[in-house]
């Protein structure tokens, strides 16, 4: 037996040997044991599922390291133009089944673990998901890192190794609770500390004139950055590539001995207090100055260690090789925003030029302008950052006064050059000199310092050249973009769905769909087929029943597999309008509870199902989760109606979860009030998986809509260029709302779901305008068209053949959304770089 029980018998006979690059299944399982043994994290007596993993994953990380070795020697070696992703999330999710499925050995790995006694599944499933992100800017990252490393691309992400990720949700009485996950509780097998790179990072202290002129700043305190890399593997390829994430650490000779000989403990180790606040969570509440300060502590650490490591990197390989000016950085180097939160890489970068290389302003600034882009993701006002002067002043005061040279020499620039934009310049500049709340804004910046901004989705990329940074676009006609989000179908087709993914590689009869997305569109000749649609039909029902089990194991609801199973999962917000949805749930309920049972009979039994997690402070989202909570208890046990209707709230959504749910759904909801979702990412996962959406034309809805064909999606709502004027409509009292829309709301107020005050969530839709009234999200407006196009649902659920060949398009027309083609539009028009395939 490996570490005392085992359950299998042939696992006496596998004799324990470090085989790191095994291939076969007796091999893999020896390195297993090998691991088991001789790199243990635990008492040498079991061989649990859980000791298990560890054992496997480590047998993994063996062949994924020396590929990663050989990927770092050859970028070295040849020293492309590489690009670097600087995002303050990334949502990487489980890293097991994506590693065996990359190398193509998931077939070994089951077989050595039955060899063991274990199940390839049951083993994955003890791994805890890396969510160092919220949702889907995060999860776009990890995404952009999959397709890097399968194009054979040198880029790499950067990040901070949040001690504790997003929260873990839990759902009580009282609604959403939020617990701490801490996912190196048990130590990760997939980062490698880099005890030899470490960066100091400032914060706080002065600026000194030196006798040269030149600045420099000093005082304050110093931590230290220290890398933790995760191995990135692509598709079948060798090219490995590196996620690099950031641990704050205070050094030794900050640890006051003689404080804390004398007693006083917490002051001796004051800074590594300080140091370990940095990365201890991602997104601190920041209704606090406090919280404020930690968080820009925390975007400047990750710019800084970054740009000293790329510096560092860009000298050493120029080394010995005798070329090694400035100018060249932008040739090699492409640093990406994701975001605004990175934003301190502009002025950490001018001042790294500068005041540590000794380059001039414009030197300095021609650099720094060619080497960085911004991505923005939202128009939402409240999410566009801008950062007290004051705090940045006394934080950073060296870049406060470089970023206060940018603004200047802007301004200038326009009065030089455009007059006509004189009246706008203090809506365009960088700094805005409000007396009472003077901030840096952040997009502003951007814009002005990089050399091209995208948006990540047509509809939002035209809104924000036609209204955003409309001035900025005829100042820079060609600086803006358009960057079409995408989703690897590695993760979100291949590995979570291999029955569906089977059946389509039969049908192509070849499998580079994974690599080429675009292939998918073979598949609408074979719509109609009556095979295809029996085999696709039986693929979605496997989904389905490991959905069923899913949800009966984290809520006990068991659900019928062979009702429509209709989807919304996502961050909880009231402009992604989970309200409408359950509003409308309400509404079907009520309906239901009227007819007869004859009647009820000839409906579409629907399972319902809603997941995510509201930020912690948000109050609003926090009652929409117990509504859907509240809901759910009354319908699901009301005998009369729980054959036709449930609903679910599926607590604690994050990677694996969607892994489990998007692939078993058939209807997925992406409902936002149009002009507000920037993309979304999770529509493209649902279509992929061939889900039909209900959804509005917001984000890349529009562009999913295009390919799929209008007659595969279920449209309905206001369109963006309509919402400015309903808002008008809706403030002057001419709202004249639906009488279905008052019933379902009325059936809430009337305490049919519980004694709980609902009031407040309520009343944000009634009223004319006033602060969080109103209805600012036009739920009122889209509630009537959102049922009519319910009911076209149902109608078309009834309709077997008519959905499957619907579901089957939906695939299809799903080859644009591949991150592989986002990630090489932005190589070709943004990045400039190319593939640098590891021999
Ligand atoms: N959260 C998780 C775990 C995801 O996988 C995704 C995307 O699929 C999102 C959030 C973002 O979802 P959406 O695009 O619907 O906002």
């Amino acid at each position: 037996t490996v570490n005392g029980v085992a359950k299998s018998k042939t696992s006496d006979t596998i004799p324990v040997a470090a085989h790191p690059l095994a291939e076969d299944p007796t091999d893999i399982a020896s390195n297993i044991k090998y691991h088991a043994q001789y790199s243990p994290h635990f008492s040498p007596l079991k061989f649990e599922p859980e000791q298990a993993y560890y054992a496997a994953a480590e047998s993994v990380r063996d062949r994924l390291i020396q590929q990663w070795n050989e990927t770092y020697m050859h970028y070295h070696k040849v020293d492309p133009k590489q690009t670097y992703y600087l995002s303050m999330e990334f949502l990487q999710g489980r890293a097991l089944t994506n590693a065996i499925g990359n190398l193509d050995i998931q077939d070994a790995y089951a077989s050595a673990l039955n060899k063991l006694g274990h199940e390839l599944e049951e083993i994955t499933e003890q791994e805890k998901d890396m969510a160092l992100g919220n949702g889907g800017l995060g999860r776009l990252a990890s995404c952009f890192l999959d397709s890097m490393a399968t194009l054979n691309l040198p880029a790499w992400g950067y990040g901070l190794r949040y001690r504790y990720g997003l929260f873990k949700q839990r759902i009580s009485k009282a609604g959403q609770e939020e617990m701490a996950e801490d996912w190196l509780e048990k130590f990760s097998p997939w980062e490698v500390v880099r005890h030899d790179v470490v960066f100091p990072v400032r914060f706080f202290g002065h600026v000194e004139v030196l006798p040269t002129g030149s600045r420099k700043w000093v005082g304050g305190e110093v931590l230290q950055a220290l890398a933790y890399d995760i191995p990135i593997p692509g598709y079948k390829t060798k090219n490995t590539n590196s996620l690099r994430l950031w641990e704050a650490k205070a050094s030794a000779q900050d640890f006051n001995l003689f404080q804390f000989n004398d007693g006083q403990y917490q002051s001796a180790a004051d800074l590594h207090a300080r140091a370990a606040q940095i990365c201890a969570v991602l997104y601190p509440g920041d209704a606090t100055e406090e919280g404020k300060l930690l968080r820009l502590k925390q975007q400047f650490f990750l710019c800084s260690a970054s740009l000293q490591d790329i510096i560092a990197r860009f000298k050493e390989r120029k080394e010995g090789t005798g070329v090694g000016e400035w100018s060249e950085f932008p040739t090699k180097v492409a640093v990406q925003l994701n975001d605004t939160h990175p934003t301190l890489a502009i002025p950490e970068l001018m001042r790294l030029l500068m005041d540590e290389e000794g380059l001039g302003w414009d030197e300095a600034w021609d650099v720094t302008s060619k080497t960085i882009a911004y991505t923005n993701h939202t128009v939402l006002p409240e999410a566009l950052e801008k950062w007290s002067q004051v705090v940045m002043s006394k934080l950073l005061p060296r870049h406060m006064e470089i970023i206060e040279e940018i603004d200047k020499r802007f301004v200038a620039m326009i009065k030089s050059t455009r007059p006509d934009l004189e009246s706008k310049i203090s809506d365009i500049r960088i700094l805005d000199h409000n007396p009472n709340k003077p901030v840096v804004r952040m997009a502003n910046l951007c814009v002005v310092s990089g050399h091209k901004v995208n948006g990540v989705a047509q509809l939002h990329s035209d809104i924000l050249k036609a209204e955003l940074f409309a001035d900025y676009v005829s100042i820079w006609p060609t600086k803006f973009q358009n960057k079409t989000n995408g989703i690897t179908p590695r993760r979100w087709l291949k590995f979570c769905s291999p029955e569906l993914s089977l059946i389509i590689t039969k049908w192509l009869k070849t499998d580079k769909w994974v690599t080429n997305l675009d292939l998918l569109v073979g598949l609408r000749e074979f719509a109609d087929n009556p095979e295809l649609q029996a085999e696709w039909d039986s693929a979605k029902m496997a989904n389905k029943q490991r959905l069923v089990q899913y949800i009966s194991r984290v809520t006990g609801e068991s659900i019928d597999p062979n009702s429509l199973f209709d989807i919304q999962v996502k961050r909880i917000h009231e402009y992604k309008r989970q309200l409408l949805n359950i509003l409308g749930a309400v509404y079907r309920y009520k309906k239901l509870k009227e007819m007869s049972p004859e009647e009820r009979k000839t409906t579409t039994p629907r399972t319902i199902m809603i997941g995510g997690k509201a930020f912690a402070t948000y109050t609003n989202a926090k009652r929409i989760v117990k509504l859907v909570n509240d809901v759910g208890a009354v319908v699901n046990t009301d005998p009369e109606v729980n054959e036709y209707l449930k609903v679910v709230f599926v607590p604690n959504y994050n990677v694996s979860v969607a892994e489990v749910l998007i692939p078993g759904s058939e209807l997925s909801q992406h409902i936002s009030t149009a002009g507000m979702e920037a993309s979304g990412t999770s529509n493209m996962k649902f279509a992929l998986n061939g889900c039909l959406i209900i959804g509005t034309l917001d984000g890349a809805n529009v562009e999913i809509r295009e390919e799929v064909g209008e007659e595969n999606f279920f449209l309905f709502g206001a369109t963006a260029d309509q919402v400015p004027q309903l808002r008008k409509d809706r403030e002057n009292g001419l709202f004249k709302p639906d009488p279905r829309y008052e019933e379902a709301k009325q059936f809430i107020r009337s305490k049919a779901f519980g004694s709980y005050d609902y009031e407040p969530l309520l009343d944000s839709l009634e009223g004319n305008s006033g602060y969080g009234r109103g209805d600012y999200f036009l739920v009122g407006h889209d509630f009537p068209t959102y049922i009519d196009t319910q009911a076209k649902v149902d109608e078309a659920y009834k309709d077997r053949k008519k959905w499957i060949k619907m579901s089957i398009l939906s695939t299809a027309g799903s080859g644009k959304f591949s991150s592989d083609r986002t990630i090489s539009q932005y190589a070709k028009e943004i990045w400039n770089i190319e593939e640098c395939p590891v021999p």
